[in-house]
């Protein structure tokens, strides 16, 4: 165990993971400073708690290094570039993020973690992996980046056989010394490009991921980069690439064969060369991208040596979260359904191959984003589009150029009570059979709260229209 005896710690940054990351390193007899660049009400009240405690907390002030930093502990959205982290490299300071400081602090026989990372569908793998390890009889929980911290995971009084753990490329970044048990790397498109400085560096922190594991390196094989970063990484001996596909698995693989999951990596019996998993109508929504989520998760569980019933069991409970391809209501023989969560162009393209004919509901705050690709790829599955928000030119132009054809409506207003007009006009261009989908492809900010206020909106203009 790290002896934080003595030791100099700068926090960098109140706030969620801070708060309790100072704490604890207090706790276990660190001297520490916290930073912070804002001094709102807010971060006042924060370190008013903290200072209670005999915590110096600097407000105001998250650039300069405190003399006699021996280690700083950063909360994961801080960007590597800031000036804090330019002098702590420049004086050999080591930098930890939420998840390091978690990985440090856990037991000698603490849980392995199960770890997912990608662009689009951690949320959903790893509440899809959970379900199934409880299926498996394992005391588990979903953790991370979702929401819920794994400093209290690691440290609380609850006991856990395994942790399915969800990873954002700035945790990954910041998370130089982490192992886990396996690992696995959805796919990978543009995100967050400004943080990280290039599509190269963020690939490289997401594939931080598979570094060290034991058992199992899970990849895409539709999703080529994944392959690679699994071919990158420096493993354990022993240590399987695995990949998941929507085809049929070769071997060493888990896939898809006439509506079966079927898994070819981890098949116990040598006299067959595949297990049954589950049914594709098992999973929940059977969306291929879920598919694919579902094949994650289960090839993680099934390199944890969970048997092939709790994999089909574990999915049949599994229920996604609200905003995550939702089917909110029917009018007139349409089906309304809410991505509100697919705020990016790869996530947005993955519920458009999901339905047809669509009308589709998009636009927001692009985030740099260009739409060609998208509009191209899903063009003849769109009956027409109805565009609002900030950027919905960029999409709007997107449709002129590669499906001129299909008919847009271009709302001219950012306010809340434009979603009940987007979707009186989708109902309008849509016919029986089709889905009206909301699926932004753009963030939500300019218009709401975030993207479940968003999504509420939807469900709520659906139910006034009579659903
Ligand atoms: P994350 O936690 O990575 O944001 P979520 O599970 O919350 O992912 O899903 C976010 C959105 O991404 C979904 O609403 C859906 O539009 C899309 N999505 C989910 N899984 C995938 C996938 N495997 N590939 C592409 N898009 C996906």
């Amino acid at each position: 165990l790290f002896d934080f005896q003595g030791k100099h710690v700068t926090v960098a940054g109140l706030g969620v993971s801070g708060v309790p990351a100072a704490k604890v390193l207090h706790a276990r007899g660190a001297v520490v400073t916290v930073v912070n660049d804002g001094d709102d009400a807010r971060a006042r009240e924060q370190a008013a708690e903290l200072q209670a405690l005999g915590i110096t907390v600097r407000l105001g002030d998250g650039a300069t290094l405190p003399e006699g930093t021996e280690l700083i502990v950063t909360a994961p959205g801080w960007q590597p570039d800031k000036p804090l982290f330019l002098a702590a490299r420049e004086a050999g300071v080591p930098v930890w993020g939420d998840v390091e400081l978690a990985w440090r602090l856990r037991g000698p026989d603490a849980a392995p973690w199960l770890a997912v990372t990608g662009t689009n569908g951690k949320t959903t793998t790893v509440q899809m992996l959970a379900s199934i390890l409880r299926a498996a009889g394992l005391r588990t929980a979903a953790v991370g980046n979702i929401g819920v911290s794994l400093l209290d995971a690691v440290l609380g009084e609850e006991r856990y056989d395994v942790l399915a753990v969800e990873l954002s490329s700035y945790q990954l970044h910041w998370a130089p010394s982490l192992r886990a048990h396996s690992a696995v790397v959805l796919n990978l498109a543009p995100d967050h490009l400004d943080w990280h400085g290039s599509m190269e560096a963020y690939a490289r922190d997401k594939g931080r991921v598979y570094e060290g594991n034991q058992v199992a390196c899970v990849y895409n094989v539709a999703d080529k980069a994944t392959e690679d970063l699994v071919r990158e990484a420096d493993v354990e001996e022993g240590c399987r690439a695995v990949g998941f596909t929507l085809g049929t698995p070769g071997p060493s693989e888990l896939g898809v064969v006439e509506g079966i999951l079927v898994d070819r990596a981890f098949v116990a019996d040598r006299q067959r060369n595949a297990q049954e998993l589950a049914e594709v109508s098992d999973v929940n929504p059977p969306a291929p991208h879920n598919i694919a989520n579902a094949l994650a998760a289960a090839g993680l569980a099934r390199a944890f040596g969970v048997p092939a019933t709790a994999v089909r069991d574990g999915l049949r409970a599994f229920r996604p979260d609200a905003h995550r391809i939702a089917h909110v209501g029917d009018i007139d023989g349409v089906a309304y359904v809410d991505d509100s969560k697919a705020t990016n162009t790869h996530a947005a393209e993955a519920s458009l191959a999901a339905y047809e004919p669509i009308v589709w509901i998009a636009g927001g705050l692009a985030k740099g984003a260009t739409f060609d690709e998208l509009v191209a790829k899903s063009a003849k599955r769109l009956r027409g589009a109805v565009l609002i928000g900030a950027d919905r030119a960029l999409i709007r132009e997107a449709l002129a150029r590669h499906a001129p054809e299909v008919p847009v409506v271009d709302l001219d207003r950012t306010d809340t009570g434009a979603m009940l007009q987007a979707v009186t006009e989708a109902r309008r261009l849509a016919q029986p059979g089709d889905t009206v989908l909301l699926a932004p492809a753009c963030a939500s900010m300019d218009m709401f709260t975030n993207y479940n206020q968003r999504g509420d909106a939807f469900a709520a203009a659906v139910r006034e229209l009579g659903a």
